[in-house]
This record gives structure tokens, sequence and C-alpha cells, in this order.
């Protein structure tokens, strides 16, 4: 466990309690992705991650029982151990993506948008006016 050099903005951890973490910063809005990929990791119809620069998240506790999974094609997810509960995972542009429901005290979030929409199970219904894509965003 390192000590952030500011306070955290959130707090998070698993399931189990095992994994923790803490977040430095303004909290960035919750992105929502629809593939069939954070839709088999959440369990429902799409994930809901916190993009978060690399410097800003610091691991409290159960940094050793995370595992990783990957597919052939790169794409990959990170969780506890124990509970199997979705951890934060390091994404290849050196972001960290945070389980948005995995944080304590829920936090007041903006949301940015939702991308793969074209991939959304019917069931799945988006309650809220954000950006929505088919697939991945235009390039800004
Ligand atoms: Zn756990
Ligand atoms: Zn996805």
């Amino acid at each position: 466990m390192s000590q952030p050099a500011e306070p955290f903005s959130a707090t998070g951890r698993c399931l189990c309690g095992q994994v923790s973490w803490g977040v430095t910063g303004r909290l960035p809005p919750v992105g929502f992705c629809h593939c069939s990929q954070c839709r088999r990791v959440s369990g429902t119809g799409s994930n809901a991650v916190l993009s978060v620069k690399a410097d800003r998240l610091v691991w409290l506790s159960g940094e050793t029982a995370l595992k990783a999974y990957a597919l052939p094609s790169g794409w990959s997810t990170t969780f506890c151990e124990t509970c199997g509960c979705p951890t934060p995972h390091l994404g290849p542009h050196g972001r960290w993506f945070v389980p948005a429901g995995s944080l304590d005290d829920q936090p007041d979030l903006a949301i940015a948008g939702h991308i793969f929409v074209a991939d959304k199970p019917g069931w799945a219904v988006i309650g809220d006016e954000a950006p929505r894509f088919p697939a991945w965003p235009p390039k800004a």
C-alpha cells in the first residue's frame, strides 16, 4: 500500500473485500460499453466504468489477489481471485477502467456516454440522454 499525495475522491472494493483501491483527483464521468465481452464480465446489459489516469489509482489491499483473463484478441479483464468481482483494469492506453458499481458510497457521477450500442440487447434500456455510438466513438 502506498500513500496518495492527495485525499481520495472515491474508494472501492470487490465483493469479498480482499481487493480495495482509491482514486484521487476529480472523478471522471462513467461510460457504458454494451459489447458482448463487457456484458459477460458484468452479467448485465453493459459494464459501467470510469476511465482514470494511471497515476490516480492506488491499491489499498489485495493487489496479489488480482487475476487477469485475456482473449486471443487481446481484450482482457481483471478480477478478484476469491470472489470473481471485476476490479480496476489497466487498459491498452495506460488508463484504469474502474468499475463504477464497486465504488463505496456511490459518488455522484456524470455520464460520458454509451458505446457498442448496436450490440445492446433489447431488454437493456438506456435511461439517460448521454451520447450513444453503435461501436467505438469517433476519434476526437
Ligand atoms: Zn474479492
Ligand atoms: Zn465492451
